[in-house]
């Protein structure tokens, strides 16, 4: 977790930062846990680890600011978000300029005077593309509200996590959705490094939010022989979804790896997709899969 942060510290250039700096970005760490947590907790899976790591970011919290994360999160998903475009990315408030101006100074915390959630100033906006309507002319339901044919990828090449995330981005890039493939999957790894996005039968979950611009889109990458996605796992990863996701689509976003997580529980589903060679065939896959898990 430490060297998380540092990294993030390394990359500053030069910029003056506050002395909430670092306290901001201890709490969008333990906010990125807790959705893990959450995540993890729907798939079922084991707990003890994730408990372990936002238990240690919480005891080194002053209590007020402990008391308000902890409160936030009762009431929502997100308790801290980033700023962009001079609005509040979760409720979508206008801030007076001023108070940018302050949230970006970091010298302090500051809350969103309509939806109080903390707020944030990112160090590099992470910005869409225009094209976000994914193509086709099919009404737009299930799985094709956030994924199209030619964000399917039945044959990665990639043989390590950090190859394949940099192999999904480059397609985003293509694709007109995302403007900066390289930061896209730097800040996937940097998400990666706080607590792993594989869970059980093979699937992996690797994501950044605060994308703004644009809506969720997700890019499906088959791995027939496997990736390792986290040193801690013996099984190797083999279908993939890497989503960007803008803030406001955080809890959709939840309720989307619900169902995907439901869907591909099923080994035949499992089967079914890691067989298709062609993209178009592994959409056609994908929307017959989730119809029902998706809606
Ligand atoms: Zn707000």
């Amino acid at each position: 977790m430490k060297d998380a942060s540092k990294n993030v510290a390394g990359e500053e250039n030069g910029a003056k930062k506050g002395a909430a700096h670092k306290l901001i970005h201890h709490l969008i760490q333990l906010q990125e846990l807790m959705i893990a947590r959450d995540q993890q907790h729907a798939a079922g899976g084991n707990l003890e680890s994730l408990d372990e790591s936002i238990g240690a970011l919480m005891d080194e919290l002053d209590d007020s600011v402990a008391r308000q994360f902890t409160r936030l999160r009762k009431k929502s998903l997100l308790a801290i978000v980033p700023v962009a475009n001079q609005v509040c990315t979760a409720c979508g408030m206008s801030l007076p300029i001023s108070q940018v101006q302050l949230v970006r100074q970091a010298r302090t915390l500051h809350a969103c005077p309509n939806c109080a959630r903390l707020l944030y100033y990112p160090d590099v906006a992470l910005r869409a593309k225009g094209r976000w309507a994914p193509r086709g002319t099919a009404p737009k339901v299930g799985v094709a509200r956030f994924s199209s044919p030619e964000l399917m990828m039945p044959r990665m090449e990639a043989t390590t996590r950090d190859e394949a995330i940099a192999e999904m981005c480059s397609l985003l890039e293509q694709q007109g959705y995302v403007e900066d493939a390289a930061h896209i999957a730097s800040e996937a790894l940097k998400r990666e490094a706080v607590a792993s996005t594989a869970v059980d039968h093979g699937l992996a979950f690797p994501h950044v939010r605060g994308v703004e611009g644009g809506g969720l889109v997700m890019v499906l990458g088959i791995s027939k022989k496997g990736i390792r996605f986290d040193e801690a796992e013996r099984s190797l990863s083999r279908i993939i979804c890497f989503m960007v996701i803008p803030t406001a689509a955080s809890a959709f976003y939840l309720k989307l790896l619900a169902g995907l997580t439901q869907t591909f529980r099923s080994k035949e589903a499992r089967e079914k997709v890691l067989a298709e060679e062609e993209p178009e065939k592994l959409w056609k896959t994908l929307v017959k899969l989730t119809r029902s898990t998706l809606k």
